[in-house]
């Protein structure tokens, strides 16, 4: 998707408990100054919380499910697949909604598959809200069932917040980090960012690292690619991360509004309750999909930390 200038009222205060989750927006816009690639991100900013209507968006708990058709299991493991994220075109107009869709579903086997590059085996579905018929009402996977239970969401609700990312690894970084140490010194002090990681600067001003829609892979390991089987590449869909603080590093920058910090600028991330996902310690799965075929297959890349 090309990035346009939509974004949410993002926050300049951090630690401000301001609700919805939103992350600091920069003062200068280096993306224009550096003519870099950019795109739209829609970070979800998931928070524990109990989201009883079958069709609202939300990460585990219990998503619309027709009981006409068979809840999903994964045949290596002989388990029922697990609710991730579900989101609707409503809250995010965003994801690429085949034509007579509004419904967005990911699920996964969380235990470990070797064609997953040993993380969970995804599957995805596009529904029409209004023609469900009667749904599931229990959602046949116990937690206990698994043995990578870090890979289950807590059901949580989503605060989706739109965000432009630029390209994380522009040929020029080292000017770009440069000039941000020059001109953009009132960002780094109000992210508290300590003098050793300002050689990195322009990481700070890249690309979330969190549970996101669209926006650039913000990989934990290198870079990797998908591919579909119709030749051509697959962009990236969505991104589910192990945490919405950001680590040591990126924390400085992405944890938003409602996330406590120290007196050093250092994040407790006791402060919010989110999805508890550790996908591989702080890891993440990236889902890309084919926007060229018409059945939209999907691909996943599973990195650890
Ligand atoms: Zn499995
Ligand atoms: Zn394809």
């Amino acid at each position: 998707m090309p990035a346009q200038h939509i974004s949410d009222p993002s926050t300049t205060s951090l630690d401000s408990g301001a609700w919805p989750p939103r992350t600091y927006q920069p003062r200068v816009d280096i993306a224009a100054q550096f003519s870099l690639d950019t795109r739209n991100a829609v970070l979800l900013h998931p928070r524990c919380a109990h989201v009883a209507d079958p069709i609202a968006s939300k990460v585990g708990g219990k998503p619309a499910w027709p009981t006409a058709e068979e809840w999903p299991t994964c045949k290596e493991h002989n388990r029922a697949l697990i609710p991730v994220i579900q989101l609707t075109q409503n809250d995010v107009p965003e994801l690429p909604f085949p034509v007579m869709s509004d419904l967005f579903q990911l699920l996964w086997c969380p235990e470990d598959h070797d064609e997953a590059g040993y993380g969970p085996l995804i599957t995805t579905r596009w529904r029409n809200s209004s023609s469900l018929g009667p749904l599931l009402k229990n959602i046949p996977c116990p937690k206990e069932d698994y043995m990578t239970s870090s890979h289950v969401p807590k059901e949580c609700a989503v605060y989706p917040e739109r965000i432009i990312e630029s390209n994380p690894m522009p040929d020029n970084t080292e000017q770009i980090t440069m000039w941000i140490n020059e001109h953009a010194k009132e960002d780094l002090d109000a992210l508290g960012i300590p003098q050793d990681y300002r050689e990195d600067a322009y990481c700070f001003f890249a690309e979330a690292p969190s549970t996101k829609v669209g926006g650039f892979p913000s990989w934990v390991q290198d870079p990797a690619e998908a591919s579909c089987r119709c030749g051509e590449d697959m962009q990236l869909l969505l991104t589910v991360s192990s945490d919405d603080v950001g680590d040591g590093f990126s924390g400085y920058r992405w944890a938003p509004s409602d996330v406590r910090r120290d007196e050093t600028g250092f994040r407790d991330c006791t402060s919010i309750q989110g999805t508890e996902l550790c996908i591989g310690d702080c890891g993440r799965v990236y889902v890309f999909i084919c926007a060229h075929c018409e059945s939209r297959p999907v691909e996943s890349v599973f990195q650890c930390s």
